[in-house]
């Protein structure tokens, strides 16, 4: 049966709400399809505002996969602002796509994407505006599967009773499979409800389904075993991994947005996982191993890119982009193509070595010399050999010094603060290595006007990682600590002036860390957080600690546990972690030895270093044998030929 577009009945409310052309679709690209057609229909949701969730790769590359298969219909909702859910509550509207503007609960499946944990309150907002029971025990077959997906799915626990399930790793395939199982079940006539559909789910190895197991807890709190409780159920749920990236190069069609967003261009994955090892870095440790788009496969992507878009900005993404084998070819072979054309190359993550100079010159050949950004991550040496990110004083000076020699201005250098067995002294190396960058910049170039903006973040420990063990520092010590640096740096009026500060107060991050490291009794603070009000967790005017920590305060009282225990609390090797049972492919004991490892390093007992397996042996962390993966790494030897000629 088909469904009724609700835009008759947002229209004549959109001039009453800020930012109302994030509520239209129609952008270029954008698909429609017809209902009646379709055989499954999955809406497609970013936690967050439009202008952050639309330029999300993720969800523009599985909203393509999805559209390309004639039976699939994917359509596109976000969150939307206060001021619209008042408006949605006070004219009855349901929460509704942005494509076509259908209801959300009239699809088969939600699949939420969450890159951060602060996005779970949206995610309650968009259930209820949706007329979709919060808890997944209490939905019926006419409710969509509700799947979260992204990095944060890694620890699914704390909104296990919102979500029917979900997915761990690389979405492209897996979202086919689910669809092919849901067609299945609605081809046969829905056989068993809700359930039945939930146990194939489970069953088929794409998801993880949370009702299907039991948490137990012992007398202290904490967790004792996690169980199946149902016969099917897997003991482990394993991640996804994707292999062979040019077999899969989406975006082919990217959306372009009407409205004002984060990032205005086209990015291009360059590749997909990271072997470097930083231990506090979930992102790297959950997609490994590496593998690599060829050069051909990026130009290609590139040239189509442009041509769909409109877009003057091509970025090229991964985590550590200057790593790729063929860089260099890649760098110079787009400088080259698009020379004397307005489109201009970016490179958005860069380690700190000389050789990001000589790309950075060829990224800037056609554009801007916009700032540099690297991201020595630990304030001291000490501090970046505890973290396994191995950059020396000296490396990060030699390659500011080339940047303001080659005509740059402006570095902008990221840290963060709260690291494990870091001191104030650590934290304080920051200012003396911003001064040095400083007075390294003035000698090298001769100009008085150089700058650096030290950006600082809290750390914040995450699942499935060497410092998933680690105890978070308080908000108050992280405040000090960048308050005393802060200070310092101003005090000294020679470099004063020429040093940005930018810094996170030290309490959204206990929240995140108590959302990335909970359990299922977590869920019930995020629902009474979002009872009283809580909405965009994650913007900073809208995020309020007191509510968090009142609300955990009711939510844990009588389980023995409290916010301290979730956040600033070491862990033990023998402790039930709530997501022992989620295969991410790393093993346990490997992570362990790891995290002993940095404790060795940082009370200088030890000066073991992890290499990148990339260029290295394998140091046997678990994923290639697990997941059945290997890395994918060029060098091809192929060159980017000016497609102009081609
Ligand atoms: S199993 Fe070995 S090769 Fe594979 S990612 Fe881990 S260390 Fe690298």
């Amino acid at each position: 049966m088909s469904v009724e577009s609700v835009f008759p009945r947002l229209e004549p409310h959109l001039l009453s709400v800020s930012k109302p052309i994030q509520y239209v679709g129609g952008e270029l690209n954008m698909v429609s399809k017809d209902w009646d057609a379709a055989e499954v229909r999955w809406v497609l949701m970013y936690p967050d505002a439009y202008e952050v969730g639309l330029p999300n790769q993720g969800v523009q590359i599985l909203y393509e996969v999805l559209n390309e298969r004639e039976w699939i219909l994917a359509e596109r909702t976000y969150a939307v602002w206060p001021d619209m859910e008042k408006v949605l509550r006070e004219q009855q509207i349901p929460q509704f796509t942005v494509d076509n503007h259908r209801p959300v609960g009239a699809f088969d499946l939600l699949g939420v994407s969450f890159s951060t944990e602060l996005g779970y309150t949206n995610l309650l907002t968009a259930l209820d505006l949706a007329g979709i029971p919060l808890h997944a025990i209490d939905r019926t077959e006419d409710h969509p599967v509700v799947i979260a997906g992204g990095h944060a799915a890694f620890n699914p626990e704390p909104i296990a009773d919102f979500v029917d399930a979900a997915v761990l790793g690389d979405g492209e395939e897996v979202v086919l499979k689910i669809s092919e199982v849901v067609r299945e079940w609605k081809g046969e006539g829905r056989p068993g409800g809700r359930q039945e559909l939930l146990r194939r789910l489970a069953v088929s190895g794409t998801v993880y389904v949370p009702q299907f197991y039991d948490v137990e807890y012992d007398d202290s709190g904490a967790i004792a075993a996690v169980v199946p409780n149902h016969p099917e159920a897997p003991d482990r749920v394993r991640k996804h991994t994707l292999m062979d990236l040019d077999q899969w190069p989406y975006p082919r069609n990217p959306l372009v947005p009407l409205a004002e967003t984060v990032h205005e261009r086209f990015s291009v994955e360059i590749f997909r996982g990271c072997t470097r090892g930083c231990r506090f870095c979930q992102a790297g440790m959950i997609t490994r191993p590496v593998r690599e788009r060829s050069i051909e496969t990026i130009g290609a992507m590139v040239d189509n890119g442009i041509k769909k878009t409109g877009f003057e900005e091509v970025g090229l993404l991964s985590l550590s982009s200057a790593d790729h084998t063929e860089i260099g070819d890649v760098a110079t072979g787009l400088a080259d193509r698009y020379e004397g054309s307005n489109v201009s190359l970016s490179l958005p993550s860069t380690r700190v070595d000389a050789f990001n100079i000589t790309l950075a010159n060829e990224f800037s050949r056609n554009g801007r010399r916009s700032g540099l950004t690297f991201a020595p991550e630990g304030g001291s040496e000490r501090m970046r050999k505890v973290i396994n990110k191995m950059v020396t004083e000296d490396d990060l000076i030699r390659t500011v010094a080339t940047a303001y020699s080659h005509g740059w201005r402006q570095v902008k250098l990221y840290f963060m603060c709260g690291l494990p067995t870091e001191t104030d002294e650590d934290v304080l190396q920051i200012a003396e290595l911003a001064k040095r960058v400083i007075a390294t910049g003035r000698e090298v170039s001769g100009r008085n006007d150089i700058r650096c903006t030290v950006s600082i973040g809290g750390f914040v420990p995450k699942p499935h990682t060497p410092f998933q063990w680690a105890a978070q520092l308080d908000a108050e010590t992280t405040d000090r600590r960048l308050q005393v640096l802060r200070d310092t740096v101003r005090a000294d009026k020679r470099f004063g002036r020429a040093i940005g500060f930018r810094y996170h107060d030290g309490q959204p991050g206990i929240i995140e860390g108590l959302l990335s490291r909970g359990d299922r009794r977590v869920g019930r603070i995020i629902e009474q957080v979002w009872r009283d009000g809580g909405r965009f967790d994650g913007w900073s005017e809208h995020f309020s600690f007191s509510r968090w920590a009142e609300s955990a305060a009711v939510a844990l009282e009588g389980t023995g546990v409290d916010l301290d225990w979730y956040t600033t609390r070491e862990r033990e090797y023998d402790e039930v972690l709530p997501w022992d049972h989620l295969d991410s492919g790393l093993d346990k004991d490997w992570l362990w030895a790891d995290w002993e490892d940095a404790l060795a390093v940082g009370d200088g007992s030890s000066d073991v270093e992890v290499e990148d397996c990339r260029w290295t042996p394998c140091y046997d962390c678990g994923v290639c044998p697990e997941m059945g993966t290997e890395i994918q790494i060029g060098p091809t030897g192929h060159k980017l030929l000016p497609l102009s000629v081609v």
